[in-house]
């Protein structure tokens, strides 16, 4: 195949583009970028987590918490329209399962955070997963047969 020189640079850059981002950024297509990923050797996108910033509500929103049976954490304060408990803190507006997950893992989640003991509105750091550590849980549960 033809490497084209724009999308070699992009890929070749050190700069983790994904595919689609070097695909929008140069008109081409999706499959042709991944070719070029692969005739180069590069490594594919990394789509781990990044690293959380830290946060100024870091225990600000476990003062409205209450502990329930089961270890669960009860939220006490204001909830979205959804039923997401938020906390507002100097103006700035903060779900409160994504401050507790990124207490637990100082990672920003990827994709929505849920509770994963069956209590609906807990906000447990411990009880709550993103998406990666739902495939992940998934993953270890198909790989131990349960
Ligand atoms: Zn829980």
């Amino acid at each position: 195949m033809r490497i084209r020189a724009d999308i070699a640079r992009l890929l070749e850059s050190g700069t983790n583009l994904s595919n689609r981002a070097i695909a929008h950024q140069v008109g081409a297509s999706l499959t042709t970028v991944a070719r070029h990923r692969e005739a180069l050797g590069i490594a594919p996108h990394f789509q781990g987590r990044r690293q959380a910033p830290p946060l100024p509500t870091a225990d600000l929103w476990r003062r409205q918490t209450e502990l329930v049976d089961g270890g669960h954490l009860r939220w006490l304060g204001t909830t979205t329209a959804d039923g997401v408990a938020r906390l507002v803190d100097s103006g700035r507006v903060y779900s409160v399962p994504v401050l507790a997950f990124q207490e637990r893992t100082g990672q920003v989640p990827q994709g929505p955070v849920r509770p994963e003991c069956g209590m609906d509105d807990c906000v447990e750091p411990r009880h709550l997963e993103d998406q990666l550590g739902r495939d992940h849980l998934a993953a270890v549960a198909a790989a131990i047969g349960i």
